[in-house]
C-alpha cells in the first residue's frame, strides 16, 4: 500500500478547520495594520537561503531540502519565507517606487529535523515582514499585531520574551564577552557548540542541550547608546498592551537578527516557540540592495493551534436526502441541489443502497433530518421529512419543501 513520507503529515477536518480559523483571523488581523499578502513560490535558488539565512544556520547545515533540478539548478524547498520575501521586494523594484512595504505570507514550509510533536518537516507559518522603517513603532507595531491575532485566536497561557541584539557596533564586544566566557567551560559544551563556539557564539544560548544552563551566568550585552535608546522606547511603547519579560537570553537561531528580537512561547518544551522573529536591518543589503531597515515575524500555525487547545463549536444543522427506489434518484438528487442551492447543508445521495444503508449515512454525518422518497412520495409530490432526534415526520410538498426545511434548520 501507498506510505506517508516520515515527518509529512494528512491533515483532515476538525484539525484543517483550526487552520483556516487561524489564517482566517490573521488575515483579518493583517488586513486592520495595512498588510498585504505576498504569495511566494516554494522553490528557490538554494544560495538565496545560504546567503541570508546563514551558512552556520542549522537550518542551512543540517534542515534544507535541498535538490538540483533538470537544468542543473540548484534548488531549495523554502524552509522559512523571509528571504523569499526580501528577493520579492528587491527583484519587482520596490525599493524605488516604494520603498515602505508590509508583507504578510501564509504557506508551508519544509525542513529535514527530527520529527515529533510540534516538529514537522513540512509545517505551516504566518509571516509578516514590515520593510522601510527604522522606527521603534514600527518594532511595537509587528509584535502587538502578533499578540492581536495569537489572542484573537484564543491561544492561552503563552509568554513573550524579547530582548535586543545590538549592531554591527555593539555585538562584536559581547561576541567576544561571550568566547571568552564560554571558552572556560568548552569541555562540557556540546559537540555542536564546540564548533559554534567560535563561528557564532551567540548561537550557544539558544541550543536545545546546552542553552538552558548558561541563564544568568552569562555576561550581559552591552548596547551602544543608539541600541539601548532604540531598545527604551520599543518597551516603553510596549507597555501597557502587553505583558512582556526581556530575556537576554534570547538569541535566535538566524544570521540576519539585529536589534529587537522576540518570541511568543508557550509551555516549556523545546519546541515552546509559537511565533518568533526580529528586526534585519542587514538583510537587505546583504542582498545585493540599499541599506534597508525591516523587522518581521513567523509564527507556526501547528504551535499556536495546540496553544489554543479543544474547542468545540456547534456546526451547522444539515439534511440527509434518502431515495427508496430508482425512479426517485433523480428527483431526489434535484432536492439535495435544490436544499444546497438554498444554502442548506444537505448530504445523500447513497442511492445504490437501502435504506437502512442510506439511514446509516445520514447518523455518520450527524443530519439532523431526513428528506424521504419511495414511489408514493413521487407520485403525491410530497416527501416524508423526518425529525432524527425525535423520529417525528410529516408530509411536505415538493413545491414548498426548501422554504419548510429553512424554517426548521
Ligand atoms: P525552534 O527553536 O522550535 O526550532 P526556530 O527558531 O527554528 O524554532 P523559526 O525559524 O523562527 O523557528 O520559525 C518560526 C516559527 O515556526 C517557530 O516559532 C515555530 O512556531 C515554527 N516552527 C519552526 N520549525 C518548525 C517545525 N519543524 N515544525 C513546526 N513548527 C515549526
Ligand atoms: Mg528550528
Amino acid at each position: 500500500m501507498a506510505k506517508l513520507v516520515r515527518g509529512f503529515r494528512d491533515i483532515f477536518e476538525p484539525q484543517s478547520q483550526h487552520f483556516t480559523e487561524l489564517e482566517n483571523c490573521a488575515r483579518g488581523v493583517f488586513s486592520l495594520y495595512g498588510f498585504g499578502e505576498l504569495r511566494l513560490p516554494t522553490v528557490e535558488l538554494k544560495e538565496l537561503f545560504v546567503k541570508s539565512t546563514g551558512e552556520t544556520t542549522d537550518i542551512v547545515q543540517k534542515e534544507m531540502y535541498a535538490f538540483e533540478d533538470a537544468g542543473h539548478r540548484q534548488l531549495a524547498i523554502r524552509p522559512e519565507g523571509t528571504p523569499g520575501v526580501v528577493r520579492a521586494y528587491l527583484e519587482n523594484n520596490f525599493v524605488q517606487a516604494a520603498p515602505v512595504q508590509k508583507f504578510y505570507y501564509i504557506g508551508n514550509m519544509f525542513r529535514a529535523e527530527r520529527p515529533q510533536a510540534g516538529r514537522y518537516r513540512e509545517f505551516e507559518q504566518i509571516g509578516a515582514e514590515y520593510i522601510g522603517n527604522s522606527a521603534p513603532a514600527a518594532d511595537a507595531e509587528v509584535i502587538l499585531m502578533l499578540k492581536d491575532i495569537v489572542s484573537r485566536f484564543g491561544a492561552k497561557n503563552y509568554c513573550v520574551k524579547i530582548n535586543s541584539l545590538g549592531c554591527d557596533k555593539c555585538r562584536p564586544l559581547y561576541r567576544q564577552a561571550l568566547i571568552d566566557f564560554l571558552s572556560q567551560e568548552k569541555d562540557t559544551l556540546c559537540e555542536n557548540c564546540q564548533t559554534r563556539l567560535e563561528k557564532n557564539p551567540l548561537r550557544v544560548l539558544d541550543c536545545k542541550i546546552d542553552g538552558a544552563r548558561f541563564a544568568g551566568r552569562v555576561p550581559t550585552m552591552q548596547l551602544c547608546p543608539e541600541c539601548q535608546a532604540h531598545f527604551d522606547e520599543v518597551q516603553a511603547l510596549l507597555k501597557g498592551k502587553i505583558d512582556f519579560v526581556v530575556d537576554p537570553m534570547l538569541v535566535r537561531g538566524l544570521d540576519y537578527y539585529s536589534r529587537t528580537v522576540f518570541e511568543f512561547q508557550a509551555g516549556d518544551a523545546s519546541q515552546n516557540a509559537i511565533a518568533a522573529g526580529g528586526r534585519y536591518d542587514t538583510l537587505v543589503k546583504n542582498m545585493g540592495g540599499p541599506a534597508t531597515p525591516a523587522i518581521g515575524w513567523a509564527m507556526g500555525a501547528e504551535r499556536v493551534i495546540a496553544a489554543r487547545g479543544e474547542v468545540t463549536r456547534p456546526q451547522q444543522k444539515s439534511v440527509c436526502v434518502v431515495s427508496l427506489d430508482k425512479q426517485c434518484n433523480e428527483t431526489a438528487f434535484n432536492i439535495m441541489q435544490s436544499l444546497r442551492g438554498a444554502g442548506i447543508r444537505t448530504e445523500g445521495g447513497l442511492f445504490d443502497k437501502n435504506i437502512k444503508g442510506q439511514m446509516k449515512q445520514a447518523d455518520r454525518c450527524h443530519a439532523a433530518y431526513a428528506v424521504i422518497l419511495g414511489t408514493d412520495e413521487l407520485a403525491q409530490r410530497q416527501a416524508t421529512f423526518k425529525d432524527l432526534a425525535t423520529g417525528e415526520q410529516k408530509k411536505i410538498s415538493f413545491d414548498v419543501l426548501t422554504q419548510e426545511v429553512k424554517k426548521v434548520l
